[in-house]
């Protein structure tokens, strides 16, 4: 009988549901909106009820579980815990409910652990060891292989490399502290730098064309020889590479692959990195690490890594 993972990506606005070959296409799949569920026992009848309808239809399929990418979500636990963008508070157990609602076997693990593990199965990361994924969206995610493994640590959180200091004293953060990576470097953080750089500037900038303007339209701007926009692209990379040089000096990876919708600039955002990189990092890591974009950048590698999770091949 083939097998089959069933995925579950949960984000802030969207949670996407797929079965997923072990070769990693998908061969159904479902959205919904999180604000849909305000509480996390509607989310499990409703989707529960989806996957036991839908395994029905696949009865030629061997289920294997099923795997979940959860911000803050804990592979030790099952639970997604205290997650700042999710409506549901406290400590979610969530592996055990969905376990209860189908009888199938279920796994959790942060969102930005499941985009790794995409990549070591599916994408560029098959023949490494060694690498970090690290997800540039509304913050900054990342996971972390080393030897072969994912990095858990003691708690099950290790790689919070978003929250670690990249300015003293800098922006205030989400978590409470100032100056982490990802209020730089992230699709918000850039966002805020164009801002902050516009209100010192006084030549016109494409960026004021777009109301409200995004990640995207900084890049936009800057690919149509926009000054600033370039600048903002320009000054997020150097946060980020100076960073990216402390991460390659604990970890010493083969690569670090950038992914997520800050990270689809990649064509203007990685040369400045790497030049940030090379400048900061010792010597005796000098061309052993370079910086690439995903290869599943256009597909929701948080949704394939979460069924990945249930595959016997990891
Ligand atoms: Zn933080």
């Amino acid at each position: 009988m083939k097998k089959i993972a069933i995925g579950i990506d949960i984000g802030g606005t969207n949670i996407e549901l797929a079965w997923v070959k072990p070769d990693g296409s998908i061969i159904k799949n479902l959205s919904y909106k999180t604000a849909d569920f305000p509480q996390v026992e509607m989310f499990v009848e409703e989707i529960g009820n989806a996957i036991i309808s839908i395994n029905k239809e696949l009865s030629s399929f061997e289920i294997t579980g099923i795997g979940i990418g959860a911000p803050n979500g804990n592979y030790f636990t099952g639970s997604i815990e205290f997650a700042p963008n999710l409506k549901w508070e406290g400590k979610i157990e969530l592996a055990k409910l969905f376990e209860q609602k189908t009888n199938l076997k279920t796994q959790l693990t942060n969102d930005a652990n499941a985009a790794a593990f995409a990549e070591k199965l599916f994408g560029r990361a098959k023949q490494m060891k060694n690498f970090l994924v690290v997800t540039l969206g509304t913050g900054l995610g990342s996971g972390i292989f080393v030897n072969g493994e994912m990095l858990y640590g003691s708690t099950g959180f290790a790689g919070e490399l978003g929250h670690t200091t990249a300015i003293e004293s800098g922006r205030k953060c989400g978590c409470g502290k100032k100056g982490c990576l990802e209020t730089y470097a992230s699709a918000t953080g850039i966002v805020k730098t164009a801002k902050e750089f516009l209100a010192l500037s006084k030549v016109n900038s494409l960026i004021t064309e777009t109301e409200n303007f995004e990640a995207k339209d900084i890049f936009i701007a800057a690919q149509n020889g926009d000054k600033l926009a370039f600048e903002t692209i320009k000054y997020t990379g150097e946060i980020l590479g100076k960073s990216l040089a402390d991460y390659v000096a604990l970890f010493s990876p083969e690569a670090i692959f950038l992914t997520g919708g800050l990270a689809k600039a990649h064509s203007l955002l990685i040369p400045e990195t790497e030049k940030a990189m090379n400048k900061n990092m010792l010597k005796i890591f000098k061309e052993t690490v370079k910086i690439l974009p995903s290869s599943l950048i256009e597909q929701n590698a948080g949704l394939l890594g979460a069924a990945a999770l249930v595959m016997s091949n990891i």
